[in-house]
Parts: structure tokens; C-alpha cells; sequence
């Protein structure tokens, strides 16, 4: 099937699901329809989504249950976070520069933060404090309990950053996010404005002085992160054209202020990875774009070995366990996020 039919049957169905539920339901998505700042909704549904296990494997032995469009609506989904004390799930849209809260416990979509200065990457550290990648604002923040931002990291060396765009917090409260310029062509997703970065680093904050140093320099980074015992990290290559589409992965140094060894995990044939997660027994799972026949999420087992595909309609940007027991999978996918139920935990999620 060729794309543009993809696309027709697709709009088609939304708008069928539209006119064929309650009346309140349609004029909505007819408003998205013609709007360029769509006004996300909260609509329940299973969309093409499927899930099918590779070699030998048996798919619901990772996931239980449908895969669930919980959201429809955005410009860009991106940035997916869990906070278990409020059953609660933030996340981007990066072109509608908002933030989002999903209420899993009610069910329920509100706008959290407005604008959101063009987040992309969330994360949280052990206080549970929201940790974001501003991509307008070319900093890391950190929202405190009271409400009030915190800037982590705005400038390397008397330059400002490129674009910081995911991010993850090590349990000594060091702080690690990757900086490409992805937000510095448009004003969808950033601002058009001068780069002053020479590279496009990693780079890790010292959560005692504050420091700020380049942990990778060679690769245009994407998504990272920790395995469950934090011994490796995990980094995508997003545009690197000697790597593109590639998943690194680095032995972290016993005080854990370098990376070493570095060691390709994944050369995929097709598409590349965004955001990464891994579970607690070790597996990799990559949300996956750049090929239509894998548009979705790829989970990889420890040794890099395929062990289950989830094909959504459209590219998934990014995606993070939650739930009250760390076993439910949220996928952002361009105007959608999704959630499964998985036979697995997020690393370090309980
Ligand atoms: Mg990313």
C-alpha cells in the first residue's frame, strides 16, 4: 500500500470514527480538520495498530492487552513522562509548543504548561521533579515542586546550546542530555536562529558542582538511556551520516563522569531511532521512524537480537513505561499517543 493511500485511508477513518460515535465527537474532529493548532481531545481508540513477534517469539508474551490510541489531536507528540504519585503522564507537543497531562487514573487530557517554550525530552529525577529540553529557550530545566524553572544547562564553553532534545537523570542525580540542532532550522519546533555549538555533544551535569561537561562529541545524538544497574547508556544517532540510524552503546566509567568503550548496538537496514527506553531485564525498546514498513517501535533484546515489532499508522518519536507497577508502555506518534500494557517493567521503575 502506498503511502498516499495510507494517508486517505487513514484521514477517512478519523473522520468515519468522528460521524459514527456520539454527535459531540464529530464536530471536534472536524475543527482539527481545518485548524493549523489543532485542539487535541482525548478519543479511545485502536487505530491500525498491531504488534508481531520476531524470531520465534510469541508477541503476547511482551504485551497484554490492545494497543490504545489514548489521545488524537497534536502537531507532534514528543517527551513522554511518568509521575507515579500522581498516576499521571506528561508529555510534549512539540509544534503547538504546549505540554500535556494525561490523568490515567480519570482518563483525561489537559493542557499542563502553555506556552511550553518548545519542549522536547522529559524526564524525571528522584525528588520527582519534572526535568525538560526546551528547544526555543536552548536550555535544560527543571520545574520545582513549588512551580517555580530552574535553568540546568544553557551554554558550553560561553556558547549557548544547540537544541537539547532528550534527557535522563542517573541516580547520583547527575544529569544527561543529548544537544543537536534539530530545533535551530524552523520555528516549529524551535526558533530559526545562528548555531554556536561546534558539535552536537552529550553532555552530563555534575550533580554536585554543576559542571558541565561533553561526555560523546562524534555523533549527533537523539535519545539516550541507562540500562537497569546504570553500567551502560544507550545513545541514538538520528542524522550522523556515517551512523545514521544507529543505536550506540557505552560502558559507563566507575565514577560515572566519562563514557567508555563505545560499541555499535543496533545498525539497523531501514529507518532510525528516536527516543529509547530499557526494561528491567535489559531489552532495548526504540521508537522507530524513518521507513513506513517500520513505523512504530522496535524492542531489542540485550544482545541486539529483534524480538517484537509495534507497527502505529505513523512514526513514533519517543516513549517511556509507567503505570502503577511500571509495566504500561506510552508511545507518542505525531497526532497520537498510544498505550499498551507490557509483560515487563520499565528499568528502574519500582
Ligand atoms: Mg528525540
Amino acid at each position: 500500500m502506498t503511502n498516499a493511500r495510507n494517508l486517505i485511508t487513514r484521514r477517512t477513518a478519523l473522520l468515519s470514527i468522528g460521524a459514527g460515535t456520539a454527535g459531540a465527537l464529530a464536530a471536534p474532529y472536524v475543527a482539527r480538520a481545518q485548524s493549523t493548532l489543532p485542539t487535541a481531545t482525548y478519543t479511545m481508540g485502536t487505530d491500525e495498530a498491531f504488534a508481531t513477534a520476531l524470531n520465534g517469539g510469541n508477541d503476547t508474551a511482551r504485551l497484554r492487552g490492545p494497543i490504545q490510541r489514548i489521545a488524537i489531536g497534536f502537531n507532534f507528540t514528543e517527551g513522554p513522562v511518568w509521575f507515579g504519585d500522581q498516576q499521571m503522564l506528561i508529555f510534549s507537543d512539540l509544534g503547538a509548543n504546549r505540554l500535556y497531562r494525561w490523568d490515567n487514573k480519570n482518563e483525561r487530557l489537559d493542557i499542563y504548561r502553555d506556552p511550553s517554550n518548545h519542549v522536547n525530552g522529559n524526564t524525571t529525577d528522584k525528588q520527582g521533579r519534572l526535568i525538560s529540553c526546551e528547544q526555543q529557550t536552548r536550555r535544560v530545566t527543571r520545574t520545582e515542586h513549588s512551580g517555580d524553572i530552574t535553568v540546568i544547562a544553557d551554554s558550553f564553553e560561553g556558547k549557548q546550546l544547540n537544541t537539547p532534545n532528550d534527557v535522563v537523570v542517573h541516580s547520583n542525580g547527575s544529569i544527561w542530555f543529548t544537544d543537536p540542532p534539530n530545533g535551530l532550522d524552523d520555528d516549529f519546533e524551535g526558533r530559526r536562529t545562528t548555531r554556536e555549538q561546534e558539535n552536537t555533544n552529550v553532555f552530563r551535569v555534575d550533580p554536585d558542582t554543576g559542571e558541565i561537561t561533553a561526555v560523546i562529541t562524534d555523533i549527533q545524538p537523539n535519545g539516550l538511556c541507562f540500562s537497569e544497574d546504570e553500567s551502560k547508556l544507550y545513545v541514538t544517532n538520528s542524522r550522523t551520516p556515517a551512523e545514521l540510524g544507529r543505536i550506540r552503546v557505552y560502558d559507563v566509567s566507575a565514577d560515572t563522569k566519562t563514557l567508555e568503550n563505545p560499541r555499535i548496538f543496533i545498525n539497523p537496514e531501514m529507518g532510525s531511532a528516536d527516543g529509547i527506553k530499557c526494561d528491567f531485564e535489559g531489552n532495548i525498546w526504540a521508537s522507530w521512524g524513518g521507513s513506513p514498513e517500520l513505523a512504530g517501535v522496535r524492542v531489542f533484546a540485550p544482545d541486539g537480537t529483534d524480538l517484537l515489532q509495534i507497527t502505529l499508522p505513523t512514526r513514533a518519536a519517543n516513549l517511556c513505561f509507567g503505570g502503577p507497577v511500571g509495566n504500561m508502555l506510552f508511545m507518542t506518534s505525531n497526532r497520537m499517543v498510544y498505550r499498551v500494557f507490557t509483560n515487563t517493567r520499565g528499568a528502574n521503575m519500582i
